[in-house]
């Protein structure tokens, strides 16, 4: 397929934002991404605490239970600070160099 055509598909199916987002509404799984803890849709307290994570180019919902969001979160935090470590680390190695 050449780009010329995936563009003609891509204006062909394209949906006016409302529509897109109600779409993806249907795609909201009934369980947890993660853990597979299950997600009731009609309960007001879990669409208060669950997170949904939309991934347009996948054209798919993810859905995280608060403890799967917490604990992504914390390995998120953990990862950041253990890039700062070695930079910080290669920072000094570099500054050693210079000394030199
Ligand atoms: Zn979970």
């Amino acid at each position: 397929m050449n780009r010329a055509q995936r563009r003609k598909l891509g204006i062909k199916g394209k949906k006016p934002d409302l529509e897109k987002k109600i779409g993806l509404f249907d795609k909201l799984p009934s369980q947890c991404t993660n853990c597979d803890a299950p997600y009731d849709k009609k309960d007001k307290k879990m669409a208060m605490t669950w997170s949904v994570v939309v991934r347009e180019q996948e054209n798919k919902v993810n859905l995280y239970s608060p403890t799967c969001w917490e604990n992504a979160h914390k390995m998120l935090d953990q990862m950041k600070r253990d890039l700062a470590d070695r930079q910080q680390i290669k920072a000094l190695g570099e500054t050693n160099e210079n000394k030199n």
